[in-house]
């Protein structure tokens, strides 16, 4: 992806209020990110490790959305599967996230779940830039440009749950 200014980044958000907006903690490492090898920029608070931001190329621009870290619940699968990047987890890598909804929904407390990696880093996985361990991508016969197109698919599907009134 193109790489975002902090503006381009504030500007985008679609289900947070101006003073969120204004107050959220951008990643620190902003111009040393791996941009050409990013299908969206993630990253967690690391004040507030229960937030998780994730910006998002569209047509319409860039669009971002705020997501809260559930808090792990007893007796879950230890091993699961991110829905956006299809990359296995042992242990706590793939968190469930909620998103506010955007608009009046939102105002009203709907919100979206989406199972994610835990780092945001889906597409360090898909490209291999970032392993997992044993068994953590299957092996496909689809290509890279293929698992990359179905990623953001599960992203834009995701995106237009949060925005959907
Ligand atoms: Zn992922």
């Amino acid at each position: 992806m193109v790489p975002l200014t902090e503006h381009d980044i504030r500007a985008s958000f679609v289900n947070c209020t101006k003073g969120e907006t204004k107050r959220l903690a951008l990643p620190r490492d902003l111009t040393e990110r791996p941009w050409a090898d990013l299908d969206f920029l993630g990253w967690r608070d690391p004040a507030a490790p229960q937030r998780a931001y994730l910006v998002v190329e569209s047509d319409q621009g860039a669009v971002g959305v705020a997501l809260r870290l559930a808090a792990p619940s007893a007796g879950r699968a230890r091993r699961s599967m991110c829905s956006l990047c299809l990359t296995n987890h042992s242990g706590d890598g793939v968190s469930l996230m909620t998103a506010r909804k955007a608009g009046r929904a939102g105002q009203q407390g709907n919100s979206v779940g989406v199972y994610i990696c835990t780092d945001l880093a889906c597409s360090l996985y898909l490209r291999g830039r970032k392993q997992t361990g044993l068994g953590g991508r299957l092996h496909e016969s689809i290509t890279l440009a293929e698992k990359i197109d179905r990623t953001r698919a599960n992203l834009v599907g995701f995106l237009d749950k949060v925005v959907a009134g």
